[in-house]
């Protein structure tokens, strides 16, 4: 295994395309974790930016912010603060980032439905250069590209909730609402956003979290 240290973003996609099976490096919290076999790794901290601003009408967050840093960040929407608190250890939040949270696009992630339910604009960079995509597309997968940074309307108001055994445990299912826009989460299962009953639209696996069933039913009375 090698760590590459590109110094331009164009040099980490460069990287990318000529190590095809090489993963970024962002907090590592993920590619790093005990006996997680990984390639080459593209170290990106100091190409892509953790910063979190104001503009007139927005909210920037660079892809390599921390959960914690966007707890802590009275800047962050507050439904993105409230997604940031589902990851339950401090040591995980500082250096888990939102980056390498949404580019697993995981139906037990965090900051999932929050992302989804509030929809930001995701600016990746790509081998044609920078390019700004919805939320929802990057979730469904029709774009690849190093994650640049998410564009947040300002004054959102929304929720999150999880639903787990325990707050260390992974979550069996997760749901936020935000200015009306429902998005939803089930482990094992994929996630869906929309309306109020867009949870109908997963397709429920039963998994060691919860049956199908159980998952359905939490879903259903959870907003
Ligand atoms: C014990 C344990 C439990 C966990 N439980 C959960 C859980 O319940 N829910 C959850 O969501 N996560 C969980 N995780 C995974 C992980 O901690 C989080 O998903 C974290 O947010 C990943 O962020 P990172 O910066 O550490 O990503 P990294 O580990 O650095 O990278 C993760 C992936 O994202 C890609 N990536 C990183 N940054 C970018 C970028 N800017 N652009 C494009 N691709 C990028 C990498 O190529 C890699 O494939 C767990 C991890 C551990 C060790």
């Amino acid at each position: 295994m090698k760590i590459h240290n590109p110094k331009s973003l164009e040099e980490a996609v460069q990287l990318k395309k000529s190590y095809p099976e090489a993963v970024y490096f962002a907090g590592g919290t993920y590619v790093y974790s005990l006996g997680h076999d990984f390639a080459d790794a593209i170290d990106i901290s100091r190409v892509v930016r953790n910063e979190i601003y104001h503009t007139m009408n927005h909210v920037h967050i660079g892809a390599m912010a921390t959960l914690e840093k966007i707890l802590l960040s009275e800047l962050s929407p507050l439904i993105l603060r409230n997604g940031a608190k589902l990851c339950p250890s401090l040591q995980q939040r500082s250096a888990a980032t939102i980056g390498g949270n949404i580019a697993q696009r995981r139906d037990d992630g965090y900051l999932t439905a929050a992302v989804l339910a509030s929809e930001p604009v995701i600016v990746l960079m790509t081998e044609n250069g920078r390019l700004e995509v919805s939320a929802d597309d990057y979730m469904a997968g029709k774009y690849d590209g190093l994650i640049l940074e998410f564009i947040f309307r300002k004054n959102l108001k929304g929720d999150v909730k999880r639903i787990g055994r325990t707050s260390h445990m992974h979550m069996a299912v997760s749901g936020a609402e935000c200015n009306g826009v429902y998005a939803y989460t089930a482990s094992s299962s994929g996630f869906a956003k929309g309306g109020k009953d867009s949870w109908q639209d997963i397709a429920f696996e039963s998994d060691s979290l919860g049956s199908a069933d159980y998952k359905r039913y939490l879903l259903s009375v959870m907003f």
